[in-house]
């Protein structure tokens, strides 16, 4: 790494002194669990997602959990889902008792293939947990068509696409379930974190049950239990920071979104041609440019490629690899060659740095950095 020249991470939150005097206000105050700034956040995020209900919780990884729990969904139900996401999508399917069913992706768009989706439905099938991946999102006609006509219960794992649109709508302001993560790397983070979009107050009230132990109030001094919930709240101190980032949202869409579009002018038009390289689908409409990526071909060993950048000072990220690859799957019957693109991809993908407080000269770094590696 040349001596003027800082590591450039594959993602960095941006955070204000605004957010960080909220924080310290919070601290001060002696509320520092869920309390008013978690009703502020809940509040701020329904309007965001078009009025409908929005609870949050301590990870994007419970808000699935719970929506399969609202659901009903458990011992004996299938769930269809994608093998290239974090494992945490399909975790929370075993977590409820219940089988995941992978279906592989679509090269292109590395989001579930919905055109595989229906030769994998079966009697027990009850729920399909799409990805909308760094932020693209799937089909939403074609996903909610089948959902109807299969009688489905949809939990998108919109963990990576607060922002995005599908037809100049939200994710998260229609369909069914939405989950969302606040993890630090997520567009709007809040350390840990994440929140669920429900369709009406009855699951809303489910979902603060589970969230704290099944407990509801009886009155002053009465609780009762009568579910197995789990300790999932939010914390204030979360919460401000998520509202600090929520102020920023449109603004630091734009900026990935302008850098993402730099990326592409950066590589040129012959960039995919003269290196075998696969870049991300070109979708300045609907994405909010969560993460960009990369194939690297089949010639390239993407931990030496990594190695490579890194001497050069640059961080790369990998998202992910195939989940059913990894021991827990394996001993549940799943083996190599079942889904040969999410394989593929999970051996060749990197992720390039993008984040809002990065300006275009770090891009042709970047850029500049892929191509002398790749050679
Ligand atoms: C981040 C992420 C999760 C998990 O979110 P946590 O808040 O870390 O629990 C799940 N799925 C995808 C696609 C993610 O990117």
């Amino acid at each position: 790494m040349s001596a003027n020249q800082a590591f450039l991470p594959f993602t960095k939150p941006t955070i204000d002194e605004e957010t960080i005097s909220a924080v310290a206000d919070v601290l001060r105050s002696g509320w520092l669990t869920s309390g008013p700034n978690v009703k502020a956040l809940e509040a701020q995020l329904s309007t965001y997602f078009g009025g409908r209900p929005v609870r949050t919780f301590n990870s994007g990884t419970c808000t699935m959990e719970i929506a399969l729990r609202i659901a009903g969904i458990g011992a004996g139900d299938e769930v269809i889902t994608t093998p290239n996401s974090w494992v945490a999508t399909a975790n929370v399917i075993i977590e409820v008792g219940a089988t995941p069913v992978f279906v592989d992706i679509d090269p292109k768009t590395h989001n579930i293939d919905l055109n595989k989706v229906e030769a994998a439905i079966t009697p027990r099938t009850k729920g399909i947990i799409p990805v909308h991946m760094c932020g693209l999102p799937c089909d939403m006609d074609q996903l909610y068509a089948i959902a109807k006509k299969h009688n489905l219960r949809v939990v998108e794992d919109a963990a990576q696409a607060i922002g995005s649109t599908w037809k100049g709508q939200r994710i998260g302001a229609f369909g069914d379930f939405a989950s969302f993560s606040f993890q630090v790397n997520k567009n709007v983070m809040t350390a840990e974190g994440g929140c669920l979009v429900l369709n009406n107050e009855e699951e809303a009230k489910l979902a603060e049950k589970y969230r704290l132990q099944g407990v509801s109030r009886t009155g002053l001094d009465g609780i009762d239990v009568d579910v197995l919930g789990g300790k999932y709240n939010m914390t204030d101190i979360s919460a401000v920071i998520g509202l600090g980032q929520m102020k920023r949202l449109e603004e630091f869409n734009a900026k990935r979104k302008a850098l993402a579009h730099h990326y592409f002018t950066s590589f040129g038009a012959d960039f995919e041609s003269s290196t075998g390289a696969e870049l991300p689908v070109a979708d300045f409409t609907n994405s909010n440019w969560h993460m960009f990526h990369i194939v690297l071909p089949e010639r390239v060993n993407r931990a030496e490629f990594m190695q490579k950048m890194m001497d050069l000072g640059i961080g790369l990220g990998y998202h992910y690899r195939a989940i059913h690859l990894f021991t827990l799957y394996r001993e549940r019957g799943f083996t190599d060659g079942m889904f040969p693109i999410s394989e593929r991809i999970g051996k060749q993908i990197v992720t390039l740095p993008l984040f809002p407080a990065m300006n275009e000269s770090d891009v042709e770094r970047v850029v500049s950095a892929v191509k002398s590696c790749l050679q």
